[in-house]
């Protein structure tokens, strides 16, 4: 199990069972060593997912290393090197699949290019906390912030009320736990 991997939790069991794994498949991820999500990001791809688990098929995987390279993946800015832990941006990490189809887009898609297969917008379309503009993509184009996971968009929102820098409410709440997350949410509520 790679360094600060939990083990996977009851829902993150389900969600692989939505993403197409059997309970004999999620079994042998973790006999293949695969104990937690953080573990996905050691395997990489989704071709070496499905070899690592007998009668998987590589869709199914890449459903499942989609999910496990989406939210929480890290604020995708470069990493601080604080040794502790934090986010690691794999290579794969720039192969996008379509949200709507899970269709892998070629290598010379473009952030905000069209699904080749579906033609609906690939990729989500995120909230930027910072200025409230929209769009696709890692980084607002407005205001050049990397978006944050849209269930912590709130929360980033709040971090900015209280002053803290740009450029440090990504990574600060990668690292907040959940206490930490809990009070922050309180304190957002009061300003809805
Ligand atoms: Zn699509
Ligand atoms: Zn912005």
């Amino acid at each position: 199990m790679a360094k600060g991997t939990k083990p996977f939790t009851a829902l993150e069991k389900n969600i692989l069972k939505a993403k197409g794994l059997t309970a004999a498949q999620v079994g042998k991820l973790a006999k293949a060593g695969v104990k937690g999500r953080g573990d996905f990001r050691t395997v990489g791809d989704a071709a070496t997912l499905a070899s690592l688990v007998p009668g998987l098929s590589v869709e199914t995987a890449a459903a499942v290393m989609a999910w496990a390279n989406g939210a929480g993946g890290g604020s995708g800015g470069p990493s601080t090197g604080s040794g502790q832990g934090g986010p690691v941006v794999v290579e794969s990490a720039e192969v996008v699949y379509c949200v709507h189809c899970k269709t892998k887009q070629p290598k010379d898609w473009k952030s905000g290019d069209l699904c080749v297969n579906c033609g609906k917008e690939a990729e989500p379309v995120q909230v930027c906390f910072w200025c409230n503009q929209t769009g696709p993509g890692k980084v607002c184009r407005r205001c050049g912030t990397p978006f944050v996971p849209a269930e912590d968009v709130e929360l980033a929102a709040q971090l900015k009320r209280e002053g803290v820098a740009k450029d440090e409410i990504g990574p600060k709440l990668a690292r907040m736990g959940k206490p930490d997350r809990d009070a922050l949410r309180a304190r957002a509520q009061k300003y809805r």
